[in-house]
C-alpha cells in the first residue's frame, strides 16, 4: 500500500514551474481531494499505469470518452492506418461523412451537424447559432451545469429562480453576464416565470454530470421543452458527456426528448479531440458559408480524430453493449452501497447507465445546492484510501465515475473490496 511516487513527484515539481497550477486542465491538479496527481505512462483496458509503475483500475476514463476502455485495438489500428495517409488535409475527407452518418443514425433530431475540436467549441458555437437564428441575445442556463469554458456559459450557480447572475470566472465582461439567466434544476415553477419570448435558447445537461450526477424529473424536462417551444426559444441539449453514454441515442432516446440543437463531444472522438453540434437543417443552415453565423476550424473534421470516433462508435453500437454497461455499473453501485452500510457511512448514490456518483450525505441530492451538502473532506479521504488500493476515482466530489466495456466482474469485485476497506478508514 505504500506506493512509490518518486518519479511522479519529480515531474510534478517541474510541471508546477511550467504550467499554472501544474496542469493543463484544473481538476487534474487534485485540489478537490488534496495531495498531488500521478503522471500516467500508459493505459490499457480499464487500467492506468503511472510513471512509477503503480497500477490503477480507472473510473475516470479520460473524463468520459473511453467507453471502450483504453487503447482499444480497433481504435488504435484506425488511428495508425489513417495517420499513414496524412494527419490533416484542410479539405473535406470521407471520414467526416462516415462519423456524421453514425451520429445522425443515433440522434434523429440531428439532421445536419458540424464537427469542432472540443465540447467547449460545440456549446459556444451552438449558442452563437441560436442567437443568430432567433435574433435574440439572452440565454438561459441551469445552476451547476457545466458547458465548457466559453464566456457566456461560465455563470455562477445562483439560487432561487430567475436572477441575472454575476460571472463566476474573472475576466468575463459584465455585459455578457447580463445576458445569461440562471435557473435551478428540477424547479418547474421557475421555468414558468421566464419571459421565453425574449430568450434565444436554454442550454441544459439533460443528465447533469458536472456537480456529481443529478437525475432530472421527467416533468421538468418536458416542461422545459414546452415553454421554450412556446416562446420561440431554442432548446440546446448539451450531451457532450451523456451522448452515447447513457444510451445509443443519449438522453434524447432515454427520455423521449427532442432538442432543437444538440452538442456532443468526449465519446464521439474516441479519446481524440472532437466535438460536434447539430440539429434541424433550417437552423444549421444559418451557419457560414450558407448563413450569416460565422464558425470555422483549421483542424475540424481532422482525419485521425474522425477515425478514432468511427472505430469507437462502430464497436460501441454492437448488440448488447449498453446492457452490459448497465448491468456492470449497477453491480458496482450495489456493492458500494452495501459496504458503506456495513461501515455505517451514510452515502447518497446516483446512477444513470454507466455514470455513477457517491455523495457523502444522507440527504437526497436533487440540485446544485443539495449536491454541495456532500462532505468534501470525507470524499477526499475515501478517494485517497481507494487510490492507495489501486482504484482511481475522479479527484473531486463534483465529478462522476464512468464504467467502460473493459471493466470485468473481477475488476468490480476488487473495487468493492477496496471500497469496503476505504469506508473502514473514514
Ligand atoms: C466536458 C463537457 C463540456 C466541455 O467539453 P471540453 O471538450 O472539455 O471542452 C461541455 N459540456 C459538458 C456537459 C461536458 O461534460
Amino acid at each position: 500500500m505504500n506506493r512509490n511516487h518518486e518519479y511522479s513527484d519529480k515531474l510534478w515539481t517541474e510541471a508546477r514551474r511550467l504550467f499554472p497550477g501544474g496542469v493543463n486542465s484544473p481538476v487534474r491538479a487534485f485540489r478537490g481531494v488534496g495531495g498531488t496527481p500521478f503522471f500516467t505512462q500508459r493505459a490499457k483496458g480499464c487500467r492506468l499505469w503511472d510513471v512509477d509503475g503503480n497500477e490503477y483500475i480507472d473510473y475516470v476514463g479520460s473524463w468520459g470518452p473511453m467507453i471502450l476502455g483504453h487503447a482499444h485495438p480497433q481504435v488504435v489500428r484506425a488511428v495508425q492506418e489513417t495517420a499513414r495517409n496524412g494527419t490533416s488535409f484542410g479539405t473535406p475527407n470521407p471520414l467526416e461523412i462516415r462519423l456524421a452518418q453514425l451520429v445522425c443514425e443515433a440522434y434523429p433530431s440531428i439532421q445536419k451537424l458540424r464537427f469542432v475540436n472540443s465540447g467547449t467549441e460545440a456549446t459556444m458555437s451552438a449558442i452563437r447559432l441560436a442567437r443568430g437564428f432567433t435574433k435574440r441575445d439572452k440565454i438561459v442556463k441551469f445552476d451547476g451545469c457545466y458547458h465548457g469554458h466559453a464566456d457566456s456559459l461560465l455563470m455562477k450557480a445562483g439560487s432561487g429562480g430567475a436572477t441575472f447572475d454575476v460571472p463566476d470566472s474573472a475576466g468575463i465582461p459584465a455585459d455578457f453576464a447580463r445576458n445569461t439567466l440562471t435557473l435551478t434544476l428540477n424547479d418547474v415553477a421557475g421555468l414558468k416565470r421566464v419571459a421565453w419570448g425574449e430568450i434565444a435558447c436554454a442550454i441544459i445537461e439533460p443528465v447533469p454530470g458536472n456537480m456529481g450526477l443529478i437525475p432530472l424529473h421527467p416533468e421538468f424536462l418536458q416542461t422545459l421543452r414546452q415553454v421554450t417551444q412556446a416562446g420561440g426559444a431554442l432548446l440546446i441539449l448539451d450531451e457532450v458527456m451523456c451522448g452515447f453514454r447513457v444510451a445509443k441515442g443519449g438522453a434524447q432516446e432515454l427520455f423521449g426528448l427532442t432538442g432543437d440543437l444538440t452538442t456532443l463531444g468526449k465519446i464521439i472522438g474516441g479519446g481524440l479531440p472532437v466535438g460536434a453540434f447539430g440539429g434541424r437543417a433550417e437552423i444549421m443552415d444559418c451557419l457560414a458559408p450558407t448563413g450569416a453565423v460565422y464558425q470555422a476550424g483549421t483542424l475540424s473534421g481532422n482525419p485521425l480524430a474522425m477515425a478514432a470516433g468511427i472505430a469507437t462508435l462502430e464497436e460501441l453500437f454492437k448488440l448488447g453493449n449498453y446492457q452490459k454497461l448497465e448491468v456492470r455499473t449497477a453491480q458496482l453501485c450495489d456493492g458500494i452501497r452495501t459496504v458503506a452500510a456495513q461501515a455505517k457511512i451514510p452515502i447518497y448514490q446516483t446512477r444513470i447507465g454507466s455514470k455513477f456518483c457517491t455523495f457523502f450525505t444522507d440527504q437526497p441530492v436533487i440540485d446544485y445546492a443539495t449536491a454541495k451538502r456532500s462532505d468534501p473532506k470525507r470524499y477526499g479521504k475515501f478517494f485517497h484510501a481507494l487510490l492507495d488500493r489501486g482504484v482511481y476515482l475522479a479527484p473531486s466530489q463534483f465529478e462522476v465515475g464512468f464504467l467502460s466495456l473493459a471493466h470485468t466482474e473481477p475488476d468490480i469485485e476488487t473495487t468493492i473490496q477496496a471500497a469496503a476497506e476505504a469506508f473502514q478508514t473514514l
